[in-house]
């Protein structure tokens, strides 16, 4: 029997998989059960069980596919592992019923605006790939539905931490910053080897997008060795191939390809962003795109919220919500992409952050300090002592009137956290809805106020 620990997204597509491949399958969710899975399972008898996980069942599969939310030091998944029983992730196992090509994006930020870019693209393109992972509907699913010539999937790390054959026509390793360190026992190289899994079965067919600039992943690859094909993105150098900057253009530079991109009209801003494009581009050319079907698509993509948004403005007081800006690399990005001065608002739960790599940038740029959480502690001893403001605050209705108050026409409010939000928030989304839902607030008093 096949079992299925978590039944989200991914853990329903894996047992919708498991069940039309002729296994008998079993689902074991620990919380509750979202009700359009609950609807699913039952819809295709696929038994299940929520609220707890049945020890002697599970320890009796012949294999597990795991969610990745679940980490590997919970003792359930270390008594599997310590008694031999396979663990493979749900895009692990989809990878093995399709012959479609895959695309995997992977890094420690920009990866969902590199995806939904590239779908996008190869959609405007008349590639009807599918979007998958992170992003989209489960792989699983998708591959049980069949027909598609391709997907396009998100990787966390959690994912490429069970995959054992996964793989990726194209690889793209955006940047690798330490992230979610709790789930590597502190250990930087861990977590570098996971994100570097995604090349390890590729061939010299396959090919391998990497940020040249990224320090761990050019140390890396000068110490690995990779079968792929090694393209880089780069904002530094003009290569022989690749993508890279020219004067004002981002050129796409592969066998025949030779495209040239304004910068100033790309559909997402920041030098972040350009890295993203520059990838996601460099892809497309590489699947075969048409150039003109993709200047088109370029016109009418538009980022997923919460990734430097703009929130609206208030009496000349601009507000962008970065709210999914969950580490300090991300917030570096945004930094450097939002004009000065800012009032900027940072908090949550702390995941080890280290802020030494954005003391230049806050000096330069940031007139005000909103720590927004349960636990200051973290911002309050990193910039404490730079001598501008920083107020304590622990909702978000009490950050923006105190960023409000603070900031002046011309100044931007950045919502850029560095931190997960699970101290006030549901998650994410939730914190950056409640963003968005206090400007306008703000904007009907400034407008009803006489
Ligand atoms: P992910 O899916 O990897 O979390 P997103 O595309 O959702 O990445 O972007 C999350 C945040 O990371 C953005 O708000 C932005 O501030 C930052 N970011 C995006 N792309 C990059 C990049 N290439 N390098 C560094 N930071 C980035």
């Amino acid at each position: 029997m096949i079992v299925i620990l978590g039944a989200g997204e991914s853990g329903t597509g894996a047992a919708l998989l498991a069940q039309a491949k002729g296994y008998d399958v079993f689902v074991s969710e620990r919380g509750t059960l979202a009700e359009k899975y609950r609807q699913v399972l039952q819809e295709h008898h696929i038994p299940f069980e929520e609220g707890g996980h049945t020890e002697e069942k599970i320890l009796a599969a012949e294999l597990v596919i795991k969610s990745p939310g679940i980490p590997d030091k919970a003792p359930l998944v270390q008594q599997l592992k310590a008694q031999g029983t396979p663990i493979l992730d749900e895009l692990e196992w989809a990878s093995r019923f399709t012959d479609a090509t895959l695309v995997a994006i992977t890094g420690s930020n920009g990866k969902t605006t590199t995806t939904l870019l590239t779908h996008h693209l190869l959609t405007h393109a008349a590639l009807p790939y599918g979007l998958a992972g992170n992003v989209g509907q489960s792989l699983a699913k998708q591959v049980t539905a069949g027909h598609q010539p391709g997907y396009v999937v998100e990787m966390s790390s959690f994912q490429l931490d069970h995959i054992e054959a996964f793989r990726p026509r194209v690889a793209v390793l955006l940047n690798i910053t330490p992230d979610h360190l709790d789930r590597y026992e502190y250990k930087f190289e861990k977590y570098i080897d996971s994100k570097f899994r995604i090349t390890e079965n590729q061939t010299a067919d396959d090919f391998l997008i990497y940020y040249q600039e990224d320090p761990v992943v050019r140390e890396e690859l000068a110490k690995r060795s990779v079968a792929a094909a090694l393209l880089p993105v780069s904002l530094a150098d003009v290569l022989p191939e690749g993508a890279f900057v020219e004067g004002t253009d981002l050129r796409i530079k592969v066998g025949k390809t030779d495209w040239r991109f304004a910068i100033d009209a790309l559909p997402i801003k920041g030098k972040h962003n350009l890295i993203n494009a520059g990838a996601a581009l460099l892809a497309v050319a590489l699947l075969g795109a048409d150039e003109a079907r993709v200047r088109q698509g370029l016109q009418t993509f538009r980022n997923a919220p919460h990734r430097l948004e703009d929130a609206g403005t208030v009496q000349g007081v601009r507000f962008i919500n970065d709210s999914k800006a969950t580490n300090v690399d991300s917030v570096k990005y945004a930094l450097d992409a939002v004009p000065a001065p800012i009032v900027w608002i940072a908090g949550g739960v702390d995941k080890g952050n280290d802020y030494g790599q954005i003391a230049d940038l806050v000096r330069a740029k940031v007139k005000a300090l909103v720590c927004m959480g349960t636990d200051n502690q973290p911002l309050q001893k990193a910039f404490g002592s730079f001598g501008m403001l920083v107020r304590e605050t622990a909702s978000m209705a009490d950050a923006l009137r105190v960023a409000f108050a603070e900031a002046a026409a011309g100044d931007t409010v950045l919502l850029s956290p560095a931190c997960a939000s699970f101290d006030l928030f549901r998650n994410y989304e939730d914190r950056g809805e409640q963003f968005k839902a206090q400007v306008q607030q703000l904007q009907s008093t400034q407008t009803t106020t006489p």
